[in-house]
């Protein structure tokens, strides 16, 4: 316990929905927060800095950072902005909580990982578009890679129940979103209000888009990938209604070992911080009786197209994952501002990935240089 109280925590994008849990286990678990950041939400970041009292507080822009210094003038706390501002956040602690949304947690993970800080990965889209290069970084530079994603999570400490030689499968939990059952000529007119009720987590409002498409099941294949260092034939999704399971390994034997919980973010985030100890957490306890039944299905990848093409892409070692990765980032923020249907998001997505999916990716510059072509391609036809 001792050694678990005396860790120090950053917390990038501690003012979305895994940043606000992770400072509530921090504040549960008594640890050291030296660095938290944000993007626009000036307002929580002054609340945060003057609750935690963290060393340094960054934003990437300029005007955030001019704003969080006037409000922050009467504290020590050191202001910072720019990438370099969240690269020095990155590595401000000995665990980094990477809940940056999309691509812009790459290179902050990256400085991290230079730095050998554990990395508590959230930030799936770093490993969806650089996965190959982040993994090697981090057994090079012998920094820990735990995953908070509850999936991986799961599949992380179901690893723990054979060796890796005895793994068979992955099988992959998904709630199947709240437009499970549809057929896609009958998602045209969802709105952007339907598509952010997820049915069983509350989380921010990109990865909540990409649940009801399910590219983030296709995401999070990517990132089981690079991960668990596996085939994308090695991982099946089954679509679990109720959440319960988190995810599964199946090994040599046919035996199947699971995570189960309640769904609550704060159980993998406590577990990535204190790994690999447990102590009583804040979620609450599972009630089988009251959960009643656990169902499972095949997911429909005709419905859900996002996760069929997500599959397709998985294995490619060119810019296709990054392609694919940047172009449904644009894409979901455009279907939130109404300039794309639901089903829209997916065709958006699909034409990047044909465009410019071959292009090379072979080292971060590349990755970040397809991400942009990505972004501006899907802008100029739909923006
Ligand atoms: P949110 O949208 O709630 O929060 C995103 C955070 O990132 C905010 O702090 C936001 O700042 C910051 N941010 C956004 N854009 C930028 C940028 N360009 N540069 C720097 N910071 C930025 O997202 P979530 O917490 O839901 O998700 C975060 C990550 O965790 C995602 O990669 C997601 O896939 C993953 N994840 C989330 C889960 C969940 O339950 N929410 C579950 C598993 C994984 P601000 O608010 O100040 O604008």
């Amino acid at each position: 316990m001792e050694d678990i109280i005396k860790r120090k925590i950053s917390v990038l994008g501690s003012t979305g929905s895994i940043g606000t849990q992770t400072l509530e286990c921090a504040a549960h678990l008594g640890l050291t927060v030296s660095a938290i950041t944000g993007n626009r939400n000036v307002r929580l970041l002054e609340e945060q800095a003057r609750r935690f009292r963290p060393g340094i507080v960054a934003v990437p822009g300029d005007a955030e950072a001019a704003e969080l210094k006037t409000a922050l003038a009467d504290t020590p706390v050191r202001v910072l902005s720019g990438e370099g501002g969240l690269e020095e956040a990155a590595v401000a602690g000995d665990t980094v909580v990477t809940a940056i949304m999309g691509t812009a947690g790459l290179l902050p993970t990256m400085a991290a990982i230079k730095e050998k800080k554990r990395i508590a990965l959230a930030n799936k889209e770093t490993l969806v578009c650089a996965g190959h290069i982040v993994m090697a970084a981090a057994r090079e530079h012998g920094a820990e890679v735990i995953p908070v994603d509850s999936e991986h999570s799961a599949i992380f400490q179901s690893m723990a129940g054979g060796r890796k030689n005895e793994v068979k499968r992955i099988l992959l939990t998904a709630s199947g979103g709240p437009f499970f059952g549809m057929k896609r000529e009958d998602m045209v007119d969802i709105t952007p209000e339907q598509a952010l009720k997820h049915p069983n987590w509350t989380m921010g409002a990109k990865i909540t888009i990409d649940s009801a498409t399910m590219m983030n099941k296709g995401l999070e294949v990517i990132e089981a990938m690079h991960l668990f260092s596996v085939t994308p034939e090695m991982i099946k999704v089954v679509v679990h209604r109720q959440s319960i399971i988190h995810s599964m390994v199946q090994f040599c034997d046919n035996t199947v070992i699971a995570q189960l919980g309640t769904p609550d973010m704060r159980t993998p985030i406590q577990y990535a911080l204190t790994y690999p100890r447990r102590l009583p957490s804040l979620a609450a306890e599972p009630d089988f009786a009251d959960i009643g039944g656990m169902t499972f299905f095949d997911p429909d990848l005709d419905a859900f197209p996002c996760l069929r093409l997500a599959l397709e892409t998985a294995g490619r070692t060119d810019a296709a994952p990054a392609v694919m990765n940047a172009a449904n980032e644009v894409a979901v923020e455009l279907f939130l501002r109404k300039k794309l249907s639901f089903p829209g998001i997916y065709d958006a997505v699909a034409q990047a990935v044909a465009a410019l999916g071959a292009g090379s990716a072979d080292t971060i510059e590349d990755t970040l240089a397809r991400d942009a072509e990505a972004r501006e391609f899907i802008r100029r036809r739909y923006d």
